[in-house]
């Protein structure tokens, strides 16, 4: 289907939630009552950028900063695989201790499990993304946050907007699994360029996209703003699930931490997907991009997807062409 900007505005800005149910039966018909899970690893909270949202912002000194070694990760990645994790997530600040030759030979083990590998390390040059893909990476995620270039320029200091564009360009253009996606409620967020959000994404023909409210952070500039609207986070996440049939998109914990039936009110409105965290408990509690981040246990989400009629995949890396 397609939808041209002024009706993804009409519907975004009407009270209307017809969308929700669309969302949901497509999801059914493209990919079926299946969640798929991705085991999540934050294996640094350093970060050079200074997004104005992101509690791990490189001005924020109340962070306690952590690397985890070679080591740690591949103990995390290992539990993980007992449990039955079939993909796993790696996601990291923007931190330059860890050089390419080190991620090739963290993503190399990795690999040797037979999992799905998902990267999710921040803008990358096309040599870097090339030997990680080399190395046996799969997937990549990296959200544009916002299309509103004005906006994008106020919210990350220092960076390009062109230069995050050329990033996806080229993750796609070398074969990995792409995921974008953006923030709902930044200040001074236009429902217009939530639209236009939603566009770039199927102008992208992105694999994957998470979408996520706005939360305040205390320890960030943004800190006196409002959170974003959970429902209309969802609704940016039904129209592009309208748009993009087939593609995964996570019910993101953002969602969860803002109303504690988020998670399952995303997978009933597009969501097909569930990324539990991995990490230790203590460096979970250090990896805080927002305050109250809740996380989620694997039997407790299969008790709760019950009661909607879904369940676990565990028996698949979950490819959007399976
Ligand atoms: N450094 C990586 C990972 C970023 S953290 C990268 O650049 O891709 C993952 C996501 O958390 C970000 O893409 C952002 O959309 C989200 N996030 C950061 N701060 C947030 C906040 N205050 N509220 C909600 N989501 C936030």
């Amino acid at each position: 289907m397609n939808l041209s900007k002024k009706e993804i505005v009409d519907i975004l800005k009407s009270p209307d939630m017809d969308i929700f149910n669309e969302a949901d039966t497509i999801r059914k018909k493209y990919v079926g009552d299946g969640v798929h899970l991705r085991g999540l690893i934050e294996f640094s909270n350093i970060c050079k950028c200074n997004c104005l949202y992101c509690g791990l912002q490189s001005s924020n000194k109340f962070v306690k900063r952590y690397r985890l070694s070679k080591i740690d990760i591949i103990d995390i990645v290992k539990k993980g695989v007992e449990e039955g994790f079939k993909t796993i997530v790696l996601q990291s600040g923007e931190d330059e201790f860890y050089s390419t030759k080190l991620l090739c030979e963290i993503i190399s083990e990795i690999k040797n499990f037979n999992v799905a590998l998902t990267l999710s390390i921040g803008e990358k040059s096309f040599e870097d993304y090339k030997a990680f893909k080399d190395a046996g990476a799969d997937r990549y995620l990296l959200r544009i946050e916002t299309t509103d270039e004005n906006l994008y320029k106020k919210m990350h200091p220092n960076a390009d907007f062109e230069n995050r564009k050329r990033c996806l360009y080229d993750l796609k253009r070398l074969g990995y699994e792409t995921g974008t996606g953006c923030l709902v409620g930044l200040p001074g967020q236009s429902v217009e360029s939530l639209a236009d959000d939603i566009l770039f994404f199927k102008e992208l023909n992105a694999d994957m996209v998470g979408i996520g409210p706005f939360i305040p952070h205390p320890d960030t500039p943004l800190n006196k703003e409002i959170s974003g609207d959970l429902n209309l986070a969802i609704k940016v996440m039904a129209i592009t699930r309208v748009l993009l049939k087939d593609i995964n998109i996570p019910a993101t914990t953002a969602m969860e931490s803002l109303n504690p039936n988020g998670r399952l009110l995303a997978l009933q409105s597009g969501a097909n997907v569930v990324m539990p965290n991995l990490t230790d408990e203590l460096h979970k509690e250090m990896y805080e991009i927002y305050p109250n981040k809740v996380s989620i246990n694997k039997l407790d989400l299969e008790k709760r997807l019950k009661t909607i009629n879904r369940y676990i995949v565990l028996d698949s890396f979950g490819f959007r062409n399976h």
